[in-house]
């Protein structure tokens, strides 16, 4: 099991803190943000593992190919070949995982359902590194532990390893349903700045 520390909009001293703890794992939403917060900071911290964990917008693609080590929002194929070009322009190859709309809500990124099979084969084909695993975000209005049982037969369905699946209010419900990784912000940093 693995804990991203979900740092977005996080002040420094609490950053500072987690890394002085051990911890090496982040998630962030935004590739600009990450940038200017985690950049400067691989030097000191060669064995820093950055994982974007935000939709992610093919003309920021390069950006968050050259510094996330994981992209979990991997969600259309547009966005698999801007990927794809930043992988051959920066020499990188970030793992990567398919995001899923569990509840196909209208606002929310990812692959509806029905769609993952087909989906995840296509990256498995197009992608060098293959699929990793599946991410989701539940409806904030439903039980996730629906959203949990439902990503989690979709992996084992698309022979995918891992899911990333579980927040603050949910993390230890999504372990106990097979999370592979939990992406935990304010249980662990406190309230976000802003
Ligand atoms: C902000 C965020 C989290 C962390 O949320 P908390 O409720 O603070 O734990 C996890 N996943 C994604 C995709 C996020 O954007």
């Amino acid at each position: 099991m693995t804990l991203v520390a979900v740092s977005k909009m996080q002040p420094e001293t609490r950053i500072e803190e987690a890394l002085a703890a051990g911890q090496l794992v982040f998630g962030e939403n935004r590739v600009q943000e990450a940038i200017t917060r985690w950049q400067h900071r691989r030097a000191a911290h060669p064995d820093l593992e950055l994982r974007l964990v935000g939709p992610l917008q093919t003309n920021k693609a390069e950006d968050a190919v050259a510094l996330f080590d994981v992209i979990e929002t991997l969600d259309r194929e547009k966005l698999a070949r801007a990927i794809l070009k930043a992988m051959e322009k920066t020499g990188r190859t970030p793992r990567l995982y398919v995001q899923v709309n569990t509840g196909e809500e209208p606002q929310k990124a990812g692959i509806t359902p029905k769609n993952v099979p087909a989906f995840v084969a296509e990256m498995r084909a197009a992608m060098p590194q293959g699929i990793e695993g599946l991410m989701c975000i539940p409806p904030v209005d439903e039980p996730a532990s629906l959203h949990f049982a439902l990503l989690a037969k979709l992996a084992k369905a698309a022979g995918v390893e891992k899911l990333s699946m579980g927040m603050s209010a949910d993390y230890a419900l999504a372990a106990r349903m097979g999370a592979t990784s939990v992406r935990v912000g304010s249980a662990l940093f406190g309230a976000r700045e802003g």
